[in-house]
């Protein structure tokens, strides 16, 4: 029996693992796939606190020796589903096991255009986040892919240090609010090819352009880095029937609590206004404890 059951080795459910653990709650972290989450492929992080700069895998190796020095237990299994109750049973590819608090951390992905060579100029070329990565492109040229809201604003934001931006979008009239529409007028920077699909990325380990579809005919721009800002999925499938998701499917949480008692949730997985690794730890010191006062509360009612 554990106290807490966390799902996703991601710096949200590692971090709420770290201060269970310190609590001296008996803790698990379930991750399907390698510890660190999203931010293992990240070539180098700047903005976290106390790192001038890391790479990515360092950065997911650290939090593996952190967590597993402190007691935490880390299986890599796949969580398939969670039946609620005063102890929980969490079921995983491998077996069943039964747990006090669970703590949903399964985070979310950005969505890839599915083109060749796509996985390895991830981190070589090709971003997700312009406040992460932007000011790697200092000076140079880049392209934008999308055409919504979070497009738009990558596209003036990266504009500002740029010299050249291009905003790829396949539709014919950007999704946008109006405010972001002005943005853009103002900016002689930008270009938007519009009824356009990026259908071929150029370079083989490091991203120089891509080639766009316009119509019959295709033509190369020559970047060196694109922001695809298409849009996240959450990975909340496993627990779709057992908490309220929103329209995105993200777990609705304030504070990190949820309406079911015992479960809380940490990080990118649930509706927030900025998926980040510093609002993610955030998150799981906080999802941590709010489990670690459950558990208290709980064994206080035992015992009175
Ligand atoms: C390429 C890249 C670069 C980035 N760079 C930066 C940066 O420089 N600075 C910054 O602040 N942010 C950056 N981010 C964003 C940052 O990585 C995320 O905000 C952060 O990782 C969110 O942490 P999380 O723990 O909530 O979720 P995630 O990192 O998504 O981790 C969730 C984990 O849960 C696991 N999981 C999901 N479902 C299950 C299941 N059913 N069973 C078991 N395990 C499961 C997943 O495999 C995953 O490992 C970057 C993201 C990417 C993709």
């Amino acid at each position: 029996m554990y106290d807490v059951m966390i799902i996703g080795g991601g710096p949200a459910g590692i971090t709420a693992g770290i201060y269970c653990a310190r609590a001296n709650l008996k803790t698990i972290v379930f991750e399907k796939e390698s510890i660190g989450g999203q931010i293992a492929s990240s070539p180098l992080i700047q903005n976290f606190p106390g790192f001038i700069s890391i790479n990515g895998a360092e950065f997911a190796n650290n939090l593996y020796e952190q967590a597993t020095n402190l007691g935490v237990d880390i299986e890599i299994e796949e969580v398939l589903s969670i039946k609620p109750g005063k102890i929980k049973t969490v079921v995983t590819d491998c077996g069943e096991y039964q747990t006090k608090t669970v703590i949903i951390a399964t985070g979310a992905k950005h969505r890839l255009l599915h083109l060749p060579n796509e996985e390895n100029l991830i981190g070589n070329g090709i971003s997700f986040c312009t406040a992460c990565d932007g000011a790697f492109y200092k000076g140079k040229d880049v392209a934008i892919i999308g055409g919504a809201n979070t497009a738009v604003t990558n596209a003036l934001y990266m504009s500002n240090l740029c010299e050249k931006v291009y905003l790829i979008y396949h539709g014919s009239k950007l999704k946008c609010e109006k405010a972001l529409l002005d943005g853009l007028k103002e900016k002689d920077n930008i270009e938007v090819l519009y009824n356009s699909n990026v259908i071929r990325y150029i370079g083989e380990d490091e991203l120089e352009g891509v080639v766009v579809q316009q119509g019959e005919e295709e033509k190369e721009v020559k970047v060196q880095g694109i922001f695809i800002s298409i849009g996240l999925d959450a990975q909340t499938s496993v627990v779709e029937n057992l908490l309220p998701l929103s329209e995105q499917k993200y777990i609705l949480s304030e504070d990190c609590n949820t309406l079911e008692s015992g479960i809380f949730v940490a990080g990118d997985c649930r509706t927030k206004a900025i998926r980040q690794l510093t609002t993610a730890v955030s998150d799981g010191a906080i999802a941590a404890s709010n489990a670690i006062k459950y558990v208290e509360n709980e064994s206080t009612l035992a015992t009175a």
